[in-house]
């Protein structure tokens, strides 16, 4: 039985879905910059959860979004004096061309949060005739002091959530909040910045309600699992959360929250705003899909992990031994049994996502099949074995792409050129 750890509960859970389909909504880009390997992270570990469900038999409906409309997009579009939504489509389809190319499930919708604004004023109408939300000058905010729960998903210590949020995109000077905690569900036109009309006057949507819509929108008012980096856990999560909860009178948005872990590079959290990156497509143009895939889910999606590039050797390694495993001639001898190669790997799973252990039941596997077909026995069944393990993992291995990859990302493309 597959077991998550919720940060809702703070605690491991048996998960199961609520419906016929397992769903996720996992948060997307903002589009102002390419593919860095925290991003790769994130991604390449939810694709694992969502490849381990359908390999244990759920059918998977994925959200992702793509934050087109952004303090940062507007930021960088004035910076480098480029149309915002050039600008972001171009983001946009490095970024897809990179999860393809690292064979990445594509989610079933691909939504930019401008698709869904209408559906949007409705949240925000109806967070305001229930007095969670107030109207400004043409601005509407979230009162945070009119939820009791706020703060309870994140867990964060009180004295924490003004600093937390001002890091991350808050302003506490507005004159017109009635909280500096207090965040924006619609801002006021500016000058210079692409506009709307809505019942509260001409402007644009705040970033948290973007995708607390967006996920109702596409899976409906309750998602099995919620998804995205660790510092998005608040405000952003615990913004969404409120929100939706307010619309919906729920008690919870998505049954499980998960959060992948920071990536660290030369002894520092790997930020746009720290420079120290390392881009997914540099990787890509020296070593294969599958060894950066190897490399990154070695980390389970819940450790904090350093890249070093030496932990490319060993990755290149396995993914050599593993197209080796699957291509050996297999011989006339006595076949060489599955045993327990299929159960170690699921438990490992089963365990959080214990990527690394799971990769570790890979390995040894693909050595005793290696091993057995040297000695002349038959290793077909083995080898099929192995190949569905590594479909867990999205590995390509004789580099061949799963068609629904190509095809799914060249649909979701066509809409971003
Ligand atoms: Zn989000």
């Amino acid at each position: 039985m597959l077991r998550l750890y919720n940060e809702q509960t703070r605690q491991l859970e048996p998960f199961q879905p609520q419906g016929d389909v397992a769903t996720i909504y996992v948060c997307g880009i903002t589009p102002y910059d390419t593919t860095h390997l925290g991003h790769a992270f994130t991604y390449l570990s939810f694709d694992v959860l969502i490849r381990y469900w359908e390999h244990l038999g759920y059918a998977v409906r994925y959200v992702q979004n793509v934050t087109d409309i952004d303090d940062d997009v507007l930021r960088k579009s004035r910076e480098v004096d480029e149309d915002w939504l050039a600008l972001g489509n171009r983001w946009t389809t490095h970024f897809m061309r990179d999860l393809r190319d690292l064979n990445v499930r594509p989610p079933d919708v691909f939504p930019r949060a401008t698709d869904v604004i209408p559906e949007m004023f409705h949240a925000i109408g109806a967070l305001i005739s229930k007095g969670l939300a107030y109207e400004a000058d043409g601005n509407v905010y979230y009162s945070v002091a009119a939820n009791p729960h706020f703060g309870k998903l994140s867990g964060l210590p009180k004295e924490e959530w003004l600093p937390t949020a001002n890091e991350r995109g808050n302003n506490p000077e507005d004159p017109l909040k009635r909280d500096p905690l207090d965040f924006v569900l619609w801002q006021a036109h500016q000058p210079g910045e692409p506009v709307w009309e809505s019942p509260w006057g001409p402007g644009r949507p705040g970033w948290h309600i973007e995708c607390s819509t967006m996920a109702n929108a596409y899976l409906g008012s309750t998602v099995d699992v919620h998804g995205g980096g660790a510092d998005l856990a608040f405000p952003h999560h615990e913004c969404e959360t409120a929100q939706m909860c307010g619309v919906t009178g729920q008690e919870q948005f998505a049954r499980f929250w998960l959060h992948t872990a920071m990536v660290r590079y030369q002894g520092e959290k790997m930020s746009k705003s720290l420079g120290n990156l390392i881009w997914a497509r540099d990787l890509l143009a020296h070593h294969s899909p599958d060894a950066i895939r190897l490399m990154v889910n070695a980390h389970p999606y819940y450790e904090t992990w350093e890249y070093d590039e030496a932990e490319m050797d060993p990755a290149d390694r396995l993914s050599e031994q593993l197209l080796i495993a699957v291509s050996a001639p297999s011989g006339e001898e006595a076949p060489l049994p599955v045993g327990d190669a299929v159960t170690r790997f699921e438990e490992a799973l089963d365990d959080n996502l214990n990527t690394r252990q799971a990769l570790a039941a890979l390995e040894d596997f693909s050595e005793r099949i290696i091993e057995a077909a040297n000695d002349g026995q038959s290793v077909a069944e083995a080898q099929e074995a192995l190949r569905r393990l590594c479909r867990v993992f999205g590995l390509r291995l004789d580099g061949t792409f799963e068609p629904r990859v190509q095809v799914g990302w060249e649909r979701h493309l066509q809409r971003f050129q």
